[in-house]
């Protein structure tokens, strides 16, 4: 998840490292990369302009105190402008889970919620995240939700949805008239779901719309007509972060013609430069309500722009991780973490601690976009992750045969006799030994590195 941008973004910070100054020289090759990365990315251009402005007029004639890099410097500034553009000021936007308040303030009527976008975009998989969403948030019960199709060009449309709502565990409605009435309305069907979820006294329906290749009038007229006949009805704007701009400027075409209350961004776990992320809250004049990172129903996050720039930059996401271990994460082990990080340096105890702390999470895979930069930044593959699990599980071994002052020490680690003992009692060998002792200083010396706004983010 946004791995490309962090990649980027990491490449150009190291290249600033221990240079002093900010001179035009150096600024106008800052923008140049800046300015590549960002089109690499798909930002759309008017976003490029405007981030290339801010970052110019906040970098010429600056004079760095002696404390601070050009790195440090210009990605504190980076923090800072990619924040300004993903939390629109314009934009009232409520700390929590809005749809979720939005179902419990409405706690007394049905709330009706209607997905909208192309085909493919990942509408009916979406209706399953938001119907996980609300039931686990406790916004309703199980038994008060309803989904329903009105995808009725697609027979496989409402089939899949039919499926979809049964692992949610919530009723599917069926349109009775689909199957005698070739010409059913849309519209007039999706009044009909609304008066029957009533007379079942449900909480929430959720309609997943029909998707078209392209756009087209009559689904615009469609979709219209529902909102003309249902006005409570809340439209969600369903975006596929793979299509890039091109699925922006479609995006901008469904908001024009449908009023909708937010977005969600869809496959941000695919390989896709997700620069679409950056220009949906400017372009659309709506709030990104969450994001999804796979196909299974608790794979939806909610929007946070704090998070998304600190993925961007490769700062990590520890929410994201304690949310992965379901609260696994005790306080005090977060605690000790932050701490490790603003120090910029670790013990071996404490990384031992981290790595008890990510092994409760599960396979790595799971959680290694979430990881700072810092601390593993080559290209992972499979293989890579699983050494590294098996280089954490050695360690903690190597650790548990060590000395309290060779833990706190690791200088003496470099001693032939002391390595001979401990290689001895952790039953690894002499090169798992030096990998593993490697492995470790190399993460100190990052964390070493980490310029210090980074460091006092946490
Ligand atoms: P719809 O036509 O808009 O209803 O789209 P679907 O819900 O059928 O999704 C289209 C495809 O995208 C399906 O294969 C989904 O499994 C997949 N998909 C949807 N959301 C995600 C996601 O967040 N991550 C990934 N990797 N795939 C997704």
């Amino acid at each position: 998840m946004f791995s490309f941008l962090s990649k980027k973004f990491g490449q150009l910070f190291d290249a600033l490292k221990g240079i002093k100054t900010l001179n035009e020289k150096n600024v106008l090759l800052i923008l140049q990369k800046a300015k590549e990365i960002l089109i690499d990315a798909d930002v759309p251009v008017e976003i490029i302009e405007e981030f290339l402005k801010n970052l110019k007029d906040g970098c010429l004639d600056v004079k760095l105190p002696s404390s601070i890099d050009v790195s440090e410097y210009v990605s504190k500034k980076i923090y800072d402008d990619l924040l300004s553009i993903l939390s629109l000021p314009s934009i009232k936007v409520k700390k929590g889970d809005h749809l979720c308040d939005l179902v419990k303030l409405n706690e007394n009527n049905l709330l009706v919620i209607m997905l909208i976008g192309l085909q493919g975009a990942g509408k009916t998989t979406t209706v399953g995240k938001v119907v996980a969403k609300l039931i686990g948030s406790g916004a309703v019960k199980k038994d008060k939700v309803v989904v329903a199709s009105i995808d009725f060009k697609r027979p496989a449309a409402l089939q899949q949805l039919s499926i979809v709502g049964k692992n949610a565990g919530v009723d599917v409605y069926e349109s009775k008239n689909f199957f005698s009435d070739p010409k059913i309305s849309a519209v007039e069907e999706a009044l009909l779901f609304k008066k029957r979820a009533e007379e079942d006294e449900k909480k929430v329906l959720i309609i997943d719309s029909a998707g078209r290749i392209s756009l087209d009038e009559e689904l615009m007229n469609e979709l219209s007509g529902i909102k003309n006949l249902i006005p409570s009805i809340v439209n969600i704007l369903i975006v596929d972060s793979m299509m890039g701009q091109g699925g922006l400027s479609i995006a901008e075409s469904f908001a024009a013609a449908v009023p909708c209350s937010g977005v969600i961004l869809t496959k941000v776990d695919s390989d896709a430069p997700c620069g679409i992320a950056l220009g949906l809250t400017k372009s659309l004049k709506l709030p990104l309500w969450y994001m999804t990172r796979g196909e299974k129903n608790d794979e939806m996050d909610l929007f946070n722009p704090v998070r998304v720039v600190r993925r961007i930059l490769g700062m990590g996401d520890f929410l994201a991780l304690a949310e992965m271990a379901q609260k696994k994460i005790v306080e005090n082990d977060e605690f000790m973490i932050k701490q490790a990080v603003k120090r910029g340096d670790i013990s071996i105890d404490e990384f031992v601690r981290f790595i008890k702390m990510i092994q409760n999470f599960g396979p790595l895979k799971n959680m290694f976009s979430a990881l700072p930069r810092n601390y593993y930044d080559e290209k992972i593959d499979d293989g890579k992750l699983n050494k590294i699990e098996q280089m954490h599980k050695k360690f903690v071994f190597m650790r548990d045969s060590m000395t309290k002052k060779e833990r706190r020490a690791c200088v003496l680690l470099d001693d032939q006799h002391r390595k001979l003992r401990i290689m001895k009692g952790a039953g690894i060998t002499s090169d798992d030994y030096d990998d593993l002792l490697r492995m470790y200083k190399q993460i100190k010396e990052r964390m070493k590195s980490m310029p210090s706004f980074l460091r006092n983010a946490f």
